[in-house]
């Protein structure tokens, strides 16, 4: 037997249409100079001779030559070269002849218009397949037809009218793992077992109606033929009847061949479209519909679905700093352990740079994402080795619930997103449910980060002062520097408006840096002019504490300002102390070195032990205002003051009350022996002249407070020594 696809086919095209002739050529053109040969005549008469000394396949003959038309030009072929596979061109119009022309002997027919290269070669192929397959089975085999049998390259059965195999073509031998000799007289449908891909239910069927006279039948899109040892490849084909020389039914033949890997680029090309390439999880796409379907679906099981909104907090830092092949590893290690706190059911996607998304399609009660959210941040928060490194991130997670969040995909992951924000704001490593003014505040927030971005340029922000009080004394114990934004079109604003979405859109180093030197340039001019300020204390959000260039900017302001590193004070969250153990103590320490103070702000409110205060550089403690309010009132407040300052004693820390306001509260505070205080009792924030001039008058509570002076210049004496 001739070896598949040896020598190109010779085709001869019949046909007096220059033009038709060129669009024939071009349409084969893609299958490359050795798969076909075209010779081209333009009559009946000069095809003929043309056979005379040249060889050819399969005829391509069209219906309007100038010396045969219609039927009759097939007629002549027809008997001139029985053996020769025929397959008829023809205009759209002619679309009943060409069916005649089938009736006549012709293998197949196809209609110019509309014609394309696909389409082309699979009639040709299979046209010849046809042909060939009737002639072998006839008692005489035509030898260039049994040639032309076993070279085409695809796959051909035969089948006799008992559906049984008559013959098997070597390519279909390989493809099918049955000789001609082994599948001979078995069932079609067992040597060729064609099942759907999918379902893997059984294409018999297809088989079947195909002994219907004169229907081809396609093969469905997606079927695999399962090899005679169980391995399967998937195949694309079509069966067709034979009929015999006299027109009667003879059997059918199925021509089929190997396309997996079509399918395969196809799966892959769908694949990409839908998934996210570092992490290899859905895109948005592929999330949309899943989200979209879990909504349509979750109601019939009287489930809900939820979507959680995944951001990493300090993400970027380690991408900025370690750089970004670790940080695409830590973002596939995070995939990971996503993919490890949800069920089969649900999916991870990865919208982008460090943001995931995750859809539980079959939640009972909303509260139950919670538990899912809160493994997810214990998740990711463990610590992540890659490349010698040690890494730490954490995340924030906003949960939206169907129907109350959002009713479709683009909905929910917009207001999952919102939430997230808020849990951002609140803190970070936390989750937060979504409620209904997060979009309002989203939008608010977007016009803030726009402002912000220009205020430093526009030189927008200034300092206020606020000063601090020896309460053992009445002397001047510095001031804080805070913060103000003298918003263009909105006016002053305080930090808790803009700080956090500093934070969130990282413009905070930047904000954080010009704090530093304009309150250590300020404090330097004042004490330059010779008046008293023991200190100047900075609030240091965590985020910018946590920034690479922290510490160097610190000692930058102090060099550039020629600042005494003992006069500043910076201000720490409980948050700092809690975050990145190690990297914070080296940075505390560093600077505790460099002289510079600590102090814990709004200490109480956070989650502090007194382990951690043990470990750390601390000098000083500042009572929240929230408790210094509750003083004069229930006692369990006070006692938390009292605890705190007996706790602060015993491990020779300052504490300065925040927010004092009343005489009695002062009053409960030097009773109690508190360090410092700091309040609007003594004074607001002020300007910078304002400040400069009531450090060169002295610090005068108000009015009403002036009988409280006198206790203020005699304090009662303390026992303890703590400093
Ligand atoms: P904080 O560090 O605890 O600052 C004390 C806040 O309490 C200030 O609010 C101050 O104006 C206010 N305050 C002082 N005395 C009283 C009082 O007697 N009664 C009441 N009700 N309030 C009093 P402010 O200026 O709005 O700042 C709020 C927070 O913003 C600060 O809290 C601090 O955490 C942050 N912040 C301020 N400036 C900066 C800054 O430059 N950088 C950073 N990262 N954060 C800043
Ligand atoms: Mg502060
Ligand atoms: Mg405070």
């Amino acid at each position: 037997m001739t070896s598949v696809g040896r020598e190109p086919l010779q085709i001869l095209l019949i046909e007096d249409n220059a033009g038709d002739v060129r669009l024939l050529r071009e349409l084969l053109k893609p299958y490359g100079p050795n798969r076909y040969e075209v010779a081209d005549r333009p009559s009946i008469q000069s095809a003929l001779e043309h056979l005379l000394a040249a060889r050819a396949d399969i005829i391509l003959l069209d219906l309007g030559l100038p010396d045969a038309a219609g039927l009759d030009a097939v007629r002549r072929m027809r008997t001139a070269r029985p053996r020769l596979p025929l397959v008829v061109l023809t205009g759209m119009d002619d679309e009943d002849i060409a069916l005649a022309a089938l009736k006549e002997g012709a293998q197949d027919y196809l209609i110019k218009a509309g014609l394309d290269s696909r389409i082309l070669g699979r009639t040709l192929r299979f046209a010849i397949g046809r042909h060939a397959a009737e002639t072998p089975m006839a008692a005489a085999v035509d030898p260039l037809a049994e040639d032309t049998l076993n070279s085409i390259g695809d796959g051909l059965v035969c089948a006799d009218l008992a559906g049984n195999v008559s013959f098997v073509n070597p390519a279909a031998e390989a493809l099918t793992g049955w000789s001609w000799k082994d599948a001979a007289g078995r069932p079609m449908t067992e040597v060729l077992h064609v099942v759907d891909a999918g379902t893997r239910v059984s294409f018999r069927d297809t088989m079947d109606r195909a002994g219907a006279p004169r229907r081809v039948a396609q093969l469905h899109p997606n079927v695999v033929l399962i090899r005679r040892d169980g391995t399967d490849v998937p195949i694309e084909g079509s069966v067709a009847p034979l009929e015999g020389r006299d027109g009667r039914p003879a059997g059918k033949v199925l021509v089929f061949r190997d396309n997996s890997l079509a399918r395969a680029r196809v799966q892959q090309m769908a694949h990409s479209a839908q998934h996210d390439a570092l992490t290899g999880l859905p895109n948005r796409v592929l999330l949309n519909d899943r989200i979209n379907s879990a909504i349509s679906i979750a109601p019939r099981h009287r489930k809900k679905v939820a979507v959680l909104f995944i951001d990493l907090d300090g993400f970027k830092q380690i991408n900025d700093t370690i750089g970004h092949a670790i940080g695409d590893k830590l973002l596939q290690s995070v995939a990971a352990r996503l993919l490890g706190c949800v069920r089969g059911s649900d999916t991870v996607s990865r919208l982008g740079g460090d943001e995931f998304v995750v859809l539980l399609s079959e939640v009972e009660r909303p509260e139950d994402s919670a538990i899912t959210a809160r493994r997810m941040l214990e998740a990711v928060a463990e610590t992540y080795s890659i490349d010698h490194h040690d890494l730490h991130v954490t995340a924030s997670i906003g949960v939206a619930v169907c129907p109350d969040d959002g009713i479709n995909a683009e909905a929910l992951i917009k207001s999952a997103d919102a939430a997230m924000y808020q849990a951002k704001e609140n803190g970070r490593h936390g989750y937060q449910f979504y409620k209904p003014a997060m979009n309002l505040r989203a939008v608010e927030r977007q016009e803030v980060e726009e402002g912000l971005r220009q205020a430093l340029e526009r030189e927008e922000f200034t300092l206020h002062f606020q000063p601090k009080v020896n309460l053992h004394t009445g002397e001047s114990a510095g001031a804080e520097a805070l913060l103000r934004w003298e918003h263009p079109t909105r006016g002053p604003m305080l930090p808790s408006l803009f700080v956090p979405v500093a934070e969130a859109c990282g413009l905070i180093q930047q904000i954080g840096s010009w704090v530093m030197h304009e309150a250590c340039r300020q404090a330097q001019t004042w004490v330059g002019a010779g008046l008293r300020l023991p200190s100047i204390a900075v609030n240091v959000s965590a985020v910018e504490f946590a920034g690479a260039h922290f510490l160097d900017g610190v000692f930058e302001a102090l060099n550039d300002t020629g600042l005494d590193p003992r006069t500043l004070e910076l201000e720490l969250t409980e948050s700092v102390l809690m975050k990145h153990a190690e990297s914070t103590n080296s940075i505390l320490q560093a600077l505790n070195a460099g002289g510079v103070q600590m102090s814990i702000d709004d200490f109480g409110t956070g989650y502090s032990s007194l382990s951690y205060l043990r470990k750390f550089p601390i000098h000083t403690l500042k009572i929240d205002q929230s408790f210094v309010r509750e003083i004069t009132l229930a006692g369990n407040d006070a006692s938390i003051v009292t605890t705190v300052l007996n706790m602060a004693q015993s491990l020779n820390l300052r504490v300065v009350a925040e927010g004092v306001e009343t005489p009695e509260e002062l009053a409960f505070l030097q009773l109690h022996r508190c360090d410092e205080a700091q309040g609007y009792y003594f004074s607001r924030p002020l300007p910078a002249l304002q400040f400069a001039r009531l450090l060169h008058d002295g610090i005068v509570p108000t009015m009403a407070a002036r009988q409280y002076v006198r206790p203020l210049e005699r304090p009662p004496a303390r026992h303890a020594s703590a400093s």
